[in-house]
């Protein structure tokens, strides 16, 4: 482990003797930096002038320790708790609030499937503090399933065990993808149960209840900018700008602020700075969306408040991977009928959400030009990054021109003509001889023999062998194996290129219900079992081939494996 020691970073300890949670130094910059909400009752309101409101976490009957990221209890500094209850998972269940600690939630609004939906804020979200790293990096601690908050309007400020796992080990499994993302520290079961409407058919069920504890640098969204300009309290957005490019964006920060110590004091931050700084935010988002088109993950609900300024993947909620390649695939039940967050649209989306954050900022920088500057480079980091990461998935060097287009447009037609498994087809393109026609000439003529490299990503087989789609995908692999040879690179170096661009092992839809299942039951080693496989996500790990094939027919309709509701 690479445990650097900069700055005000601690010194090197070994793992075995990191400190407790509990002992951990805690800091509250955002509470300090920024105008709070003077009103402090814990009843749901309008909150004005400010970015947050200081509100404890509403204690649970029995807080247990489900599950521990190893790694980022690391990456905090802080040891695996020795019990499956005590202080420290007293914590992470939001029964005790420890000295440095000042928690709040966050005030921001956000446009929901395209319309402005007004102040949302942190409903069930608590930030606890933050903590430095030994890596000298200051990250957030934050309880998600909570208790209420002056944000939670009519909803219950708890979580249900489902959408908790999903969170814990989606965000886990995406960084170890090399996806940029919120991390997940802990599970912890409250020991009382939360009533959902999860099939929203007016059967509301107790359900087990649960909170996440996450970990980010800032869980700051694009709404949070957007309520403030949306309430005309600009004063307070220059604020939070601020304090964000200080202590996110140092690259951009006046050098008397980089230490922080915005406070009220006029800002010394100029509009290109904003500016440049707004670049910043559409080359991070495009190239997020770049690794979601890569992996197949499709976020379900990127309203804007669902959108980081740090470009992390935030809020893990009705997410899904893709299974069967399909553009207009949305795991989202309350998005299928407009499929406004499909998986083919994200980077559409993402663009707008970036426009109403220029609309947000428009105030600081003061210069539209500048602003279509910024969401002009989200365009073309999100094409060369997603051009590049093709490219890297079907192991070319790069991807030019016309005949190269045309290789992609009928591979993505090809993909949709019969259930294709994304993951599972990009990885056994890696066992097409690409030099065969120097080898073996009968194969490269043999359609069935060419379509048998892939024989593991089809759903319906029969109907992949039979034509026309043999013939069709037959054709097409005869192109790339053409393709290929023209590139000329080393076979080694081709096939390395593919294996880091194209998983193994994702979060399959089913793998983590099956996880929610067995821990539902009381039986952790499931969600164990997939935590370790997804940690090396692109290894080959024969013994866990099983987690790499394609979703059984018993979870095609399963609730959970397939669509989500946003009941979480
Ligand atoms: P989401 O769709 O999960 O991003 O949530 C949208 C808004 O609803 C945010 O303000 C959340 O904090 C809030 N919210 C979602 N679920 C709950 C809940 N169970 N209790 C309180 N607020 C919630
Ligand atoms: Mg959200």
């Amino acid at each position: 482990m690479n445990l650097k020691n900069q700055g005000n970073a601690r010194q090197h300890v070994p793992i075995s003797a990191l400190p407790a949670l509990c002992d951990l130094p805690f800091d509250n910059s955002f509470v300090r930096e920024l105008p709070g909400d003077t009103e402090t009752t814990n009843v749901p309101r309008q909150v004005r002038n400010a970015c947050y409101t200081l509100v404890h976490p509403t204690p649970v009957r029995a807080p247990k320790l489900l599950a521990w990221a190893g790694p980022v209890g690391e990456m905090l500094g802080a040891a695996r708790p020795d019990s499956l209850t005590g202080p420290a998972v007293e914590v992470l269940g939001g029964n005790r609030v420890l000295p440095g600690m000042k928690p709040y939630a966050a005030r921001y609004g956000g446009h929901q499937f395209g319309h402005w939906a007004g102040q949302l804020g942190d409903g069930r979200a608590i930030t606890l503090g933050e903590v430095i790293g030994p890596d000298g990096i200051s990250r957030e601690l934050q309880l998600k399933g909570a208790g209420k908050t002056p944000y939670s309007r009519t909803a219950d400020g708890r979580a249900v065990l489902r959408s908790s796992v999903r969170e814990f080990l989606c965000s886990e499994a995406m960084y170890y993808l090399g996806i940029p993302t919120t991390r997940a520290l802990s599970l912890v079961a409250t020991g009382e149960s939360v009533v959902r409407d999860m099939f929203y058919d007016g059967n509301p069920q107790p359900e087990t209840g649960a909170i996440v504890c996450r970990v980010a640098p800032s869980f700051v969204r694009f709404g949070n900018f957007e309520i403030l300009t949306a309430h005309g309290e600009l004063e307070t957005l220059r604020r939070l700008a601020d304090y964000v490019i200080s202590q996110h964006f140092p690259e951009f920060s006046p050098p008397s602020t980089a230490a922080s110590h915005i406070s009220s004091a006029p800002s010394i931050t100029d509009k290109s700075t904003y500016a440049r700084w707004f670049e910043e935010i559409c080359r991070r988002t495009g190239t997020l969306m770049a690794h979601w088109m890569r992996a197949g993950f499709v976020h379900g609900v990127m309203n804007t408040d669902n959108m980081s300024i740090l470009g992390l993947t935030i809020d893990y909620g009705p997410y899904g991977w893709l299974e069967g390649f399909d553009l207009q695939w949305t795991p989202n039940t309350t998005d299928a009928q407009g499929r406004r967050y499909c998986f083919g649209n994200q980077a559409d989306v993402a663009h707008w959400n970036l426009t109403r954050l220029a609309g947000a900022l428009a105030p600081l920088v003061d210069d539209d030009a500048a602003l279509e500057r910024g969401l002009g480079i989200f365009v073309d980091t999100f094409q060369q990054t997603w051009q590049g990461m093709l490219a890297d998935k079907l192991g070319l060097v790069s991807l030019e021109g016309e005949s190269d287009n045309a290789l992609l447009s009928d591979l993505f037609a090809l993909l949709q003509e019969v259930e294709t498994d994304m993951t599972l087809f990009f990885h056994g393109l890696m066992d097409v001889p690409v030099d065969m026609r120097a080898g073996d000439g009968a194969t490269l003529h043999d359609d069935a023999a060419l379509a048998g490299f892939l024989r593991r990503a089809f759903y319906d087989e029969q109907q992949a062998f039979a034509s026309p789609h043999l013939g069709l995908l037959a054709g097409w692999l005869r192109r790339y194996i053409a393709r290929a040879a023209l590139d000329g690179a080393p076979a080694q170096s081709r096939l390395e290129r593919m294996r880091c661009a194209n998983p193994k092992y994702v979060l399959r839809n089913y793998l983590a219900q099956q996880a929610i299942d067995a821990l539902e039951q009381g039986d952790a080693s499931v969600l164990e079992r997939i935590m370790h496989v997804l940690k090396n996500p692109y290894d080959e790990q024969p013994e866990h081939d099983v987690l790499a094939d394609r979703r059984p027919e018993w979870a095609r309709h399963k609730a959970g494996c397939s669509a989500l509701s946003c009941s979480s």
